[in-house]
């Protein structure tokens, strides 16, 4: 049997040593239903999921509400919404907790004497015309003054079809404002004409990702392997999808047979009581959905098919590296 120690050398070694201890439990929260933007293309609008659930607002319950999450075993609080900054009380109620992203569209500062080293993942959607025709701002000029040379925020560039031939002005944008990224794709949930994927444009865009990650290694935090997975959709000649997908929430997911998925994953509603399907939208058509997270999570939770090869061993390391990278587990 092929063994972890028998397919890497030192090196590598080294690095999947470094991985293997960090056991990683996240789980999603809606920090809020409201926003101070309405992007086309935003998951939580477009399946309504700002209407399944009335927002708590008692503080103390939101408090309480963490403690049990931390008791069920959570060391990673992700906070999504809605706009989470609208509610910094609700945001640092998780941060004094436990380890926490926030992700944002970055128009409200989050105030760094408040969260120190809170990571945020500041949501970017292409370049200045991209901008507005779907999020109706410019948000990027705004947000990359508020988080100019910050070490613990990054752009979350989610791709679109119009961004291919784009991508390096915007990579370059970034790494002036001296901050790093991490690129996804855009599930056209909305169906905006001319921003669904063909498969032409996933080879081409696939492509771009990778020079872009050779060209600028000290700003793009990515890996050419989870470009491939993302593009293609396919893993050790798997298809991600419904069956596959590891990022459901535990207590809907009754799926047979139950794929390798994330420990105790659970995607909260404000109330605090209602749960989400996923860690994406509710209604979103899963042969269609590009998640990054979704993508990043199957890989992660499929260690033991990767360990066919030494290659293939290295390439699930750098998605799990690439993955506690991005929420601050180990160094940039
Ligand atoms: S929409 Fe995406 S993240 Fe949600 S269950 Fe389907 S494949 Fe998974």
């Amino acid at each position: 049997m092929k063994t972890v120690s028998s397919l890497l050398d030192d090196h590598w070694h080294e690095r999947y040593k470094r991985i293997s201890k960090l056991n990683i439990r996240s789980s999603i929260y809606d920090v809020t239903n409201r926003c101070n933007l309405r992007c086309k293309g935003c998951f939580f609008f477009s399946s309504d999921e700002h209407k399944v659930a009335v927002e708590e607002m008692d503080l103390h319950k939101w408090e309480a509400f963490i403690d049990k999450e931390m008791a069920r075993g959570v060391n990673l609080a992700i906070l999504i919404g809605g706009e989470p900054t609208l509610c910094l009380d609700r945001v640092e109620a998780f941060y004094k907790r436990l380890p926490t992203f926030c992700a944002t569209n970055g128009l409200i500062k989050v105030p760094r004497d408040r969260f120190p080293d809170m990571m945020v993942g500041i949501s970017l959607w292409g370049d200045e015309e991209d901008e507005r025709l779907l999020r109706g701002k410019d948000a990027f000029s705004i947000s990359s003054k508020h988080y100019y040379g910050d070490p613990h925020a990054y752009y979350l560039y989610t791709i679109t079809p119009k961004q291919i031939g784009k991508t390096e002005r915007i990579v370059r944008k970034i790494a002036d404002a001296g901050l790093k990224v991490h690129m996804q794709l855009l599930s056209n949930d909305e169906g905006v004409e001319g921003f669904s994927w063909q498969p032409e444009e996933l080879a081409a865009i696939r492509a771009e990702m990778d020079a872009m990650l050779d060209a600028y290694p000290q700003t793009v935090i990515s890996s050419r392997y989870y470009h491939e997975i993302i593009t293609t959709g396919k893993m050790l000649g798997r298809s991600f999808g419904w069956r596959e997908c590891p990022s459901v929430t535990q207590p809907l997911d009754t799926r047979h047979p139950q794929p390798k998925r994330l420990t105790n994953f659970i995607r909260w509603a404000s109330d605090l009581k209602t749960m989400h399907r996923c860690c994406t939208s509710e209604t979103r058509d899963c042969s269609t959905c590009k998640d990054g997270a979704a993508h990043m999570s199957w890989v992660m939770v499929n260690k033991r098919a990767h360990m066919r090869s030494a290659k293939d061993l290295q390439n699930w390391i750098e998605v799990y590296e690439m993955f506690a990278k991005l929420y601050q587990f180990i160094p940039w």
